[in-house]
């Protein structure tokens, strides 16, 4: 297929609004599936069940249009806050995208996000408002909120519903007919685009690639910028958007490669591929995400610890954007500090170790970064500023040795029906929000601005604010930079031992209390043993809040001996089973959810 009749493209929208669903009618009327079950792109089972999209899938569809085929190459993207890295290397490979916009609910703070994502990358915009079979679909409505918000013209507006399939087919026309065909040149030498990876059990890892310049064969010598190392390519296939076979890739296609990469980590995304017996410059790279939450991992015991470490690698290799480090604790013993975007990032990372790769880690109470500035010592008193960054509670320093301390904020973007604006300020402000700006985008809804610390919004911003505005009201966030902030430890001790890896850094003013939802959280969660145990959250030796889990006495086999001996053999393997799950640490018993489940209300 010539490169004129080629076209890269995404769909982007708020969740829910209807990207997978127009992503399956466009395979479907491409010819691409016959029907079959839906959502074929989220492929992942977290996908399925949390019904969001994790991973950015590619697919190519073959498209007639005035007699003639065209190649066009459409990445699903993520809608989710804590995934917009993954929007972004998918716009990387894009000429344009098809803006999706619920015709019910309108723009939302995603919609807001994705629109300048795409803006700021020169991409051609094509609007879309979905669902207009809907009872209260009010297209003209929206129509003017992308007018006022965006400046788009209303005549460019299509209007389609993806579940009934109708207007879909200008979806496809307008692809064909407003984006450019990419900017490639098949007669330069190769120079292909690794823009995402996976891990296959019996090829190791794999690489989707964008070719930009010449072609790659099957049997071809190449090599990347990244390790230098020299491979063959054994497999090429297009994903259609099953991988299908085939011999060479040429500029302007997107495909999967697989040549004997053994370890995950020699796939690195934003690398360049190039034949090994030409020299080229390597293409643009991406920015690579930075984590914003970080949470300790640790085998349930120390024989799963191979077994969690290449189920790690592993998985990194699909999702780039964690971050890895060692870590060891006394409590836990050798694990690792992973690095997040997000809270839900962090979810569904743990939740696919689990159902991928069968490992069952405990994970510690998530934490941002922090910075701390150190009061200067005899030693170091020429260099007054030594600064350090904290995104673990054990690594926090004495209370005398800080002189200042900083955290991480964000400008966050909220999207309301004004009916709800009263439990929203008021909900910014006990999460110490700043207004920066309030606009009405039409005669009922609100957009807001807020200045927000970081580690206010990680944990259940989200779902508080959903909750307050029965689902209406949206979210979305950019990070912004560190500024001074009161922030203490906030120790819990059980039995007079402070376990670190519950504890956890805190603004000052909050201290009390989350010490106190910590305590009465951690009474509920860890089960009653054989010793007295006496829970307490502390700052700087301060008690701020105390509650005691009484003795549990009864041996629960003890009216069982000499009886029904299958009966009792049964007890004692649910007990051993029970245990399994616990983790001792400070002589006490821990279910291993306690770790993180702790900071939830
Ligand atoms: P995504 O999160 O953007 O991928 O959204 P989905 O494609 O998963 O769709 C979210 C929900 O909206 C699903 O329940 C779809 O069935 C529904 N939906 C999608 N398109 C339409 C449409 O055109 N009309 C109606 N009524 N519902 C739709
Ligand atoms: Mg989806």
């Amino acid at each position: 297929i010539p490169i004129e009749r080629i076209r890269n493209f995404s769909i982007i929208a708020h969740v829910d609004h209807g990207k997978s669903t127009l992503a399956d009618r466009l395979l479907e009327l491409t010819g691409t599936i016959k029907g079959g079950p839906s959502q074929i792109l989220d492929k992942l089972q977290v996908e399925r069940e949390r019904g969001i999209t994790v991973k950015a899938q590619s697919a190519s569809l073959l498209y007639k249009h005035n007699g003639e085929i065209y190649l066009l190459n459409l990445i699903d993207t993520p809608g989710h806050v804590d995934f917009s890295n993954e929007v972004q290397r998918s716009l990387s490979v894009c000429q344009g995208v098809i803006l999706l916009v619920d015709s019910n609910d309108g723009v939302q703070a995603q919609t807001v996000a994705n629109f300048y994502l795409a803006f700021v990358n020169d991409l051609v915009i094509i609007p879309v408002l979905n669902k207009i079979d809907l009872k209260n679909a009010d297209p003209q409505r929206v129509t003017n909120e992308l007018k006022s918000l965006f400046d788009i013209n209303p005549a460019d507006v299509l209007k389609i519903s993806a579940k009934l399939g109708i207007g879909v087919e200008s979806v496809l026309e307008s692809v064909v007919t407003k984006l450019p065909s990419p900017k490639v040149d098949r007669s330069a030498n190769l120079r292909a685009l690794l823009f995402d990876s996976m891990y296959d059990k019996y090829r190791g890892a794999l690489s989707l690639i964008y070719v930009q310049d010449g072609c790659v064969s099957l049997g071809d010598s190449i090599a990347t910028f990244h390790n230098k190392k020299v491979y063959e390519v054994k497999s090429l296939s297009v994903l259609r958007p099953d991988e299908v076979p085939v011999k060479k890739l040429v500029a302007g296609q997107i495909g999967l490669v697989g040549c004997n990469m053994r370890s995950p980590k020699e796939a690195y995304v934003g690398d360049t591929i190039h034949h090994t017996d030409c020299t080229v410059e390597p293409l643009e790279g991406f920015k690579s995400s930075r984590p914003m939450v970080f949470a300790g991992v640790y085998p349930t015991d120390q024989s799963q610890h191979i077994n969690l470490r290449n189920a790690i690698e592993k998985l990194t290799l699909n999702d780039s954007a964690v971050t890895v480090d060692l870590d060891t604790s006394p409590a836990l013993g050798q694990g690792w500090r992973l690095g997040f975007l997000g809270l839900l990032h962090l979810e569904v990372f743990t939740q696919r170790l689990t159902q991928e790769y069968s490992a069952e880690p405990i994970i510690t109470a998530p934490s941002v970064t922090y910075k701390i500035r150190l009061k200067p010592t005899k030693q170091n008193v020429k260099d007054k500023s030594e600064v350090m960054f904290v995104n673990n509670p054990a690594h926090f320093p004495e209370q005398n040795r800080i002189e200042q301390t900083f955290e991480p904020m964000v400008i966050g973007t909220i999207v309301t029906p004004d009916k709800y604006l009263g439990p929203i300020m008021s909900l910014c402000m006990e999460r110490r929000g700043v207004q920066r700006t309030a606009n009405n985008i039409d005669n009922s809804r609100v957009i807001l601005q807020y200045d927000l610390p970081l580690c206010e919004i990680v944990l259940d911003f989200h779902d508080t604010l959903k909750t307050i505005s029965s689902g209406y009201a949206s979210f979305d966030y950019e990070n912004n930079d560190y500024i001074e902030s009161n922030l203490v430890k906030l120790g819990i001790l059980l039995n007079g031992t402070l376990v670190d890896e519950l504890s956890h850094i805190v603004h000052v003013t909050k201290a009390r209390t989350i010490g106190r939802q910590m305590v009465l959280k951690l009474k509920e969660m860890i089960p009653r043993q054989m010793i007295h145990i006496a829970i307490q959250a502390v700052v700087n030796g301060k008690v701020m809040a105390r509650e005691d889990l009484k003795a549990y006495r009864k041996d629960v086999t003890a009216k069982l001996y000499g009886g029904d001996v299958t009966r009792r053999m049964k007890l004692l393997a649910q007990q051993a089973a029970g245990k399994k799950k616990m983790r001792m640490v400070a002589n006490v018993s821990i279910p291993k959810e306690t770790f993180i489940e702790v900071l939830k209300k």
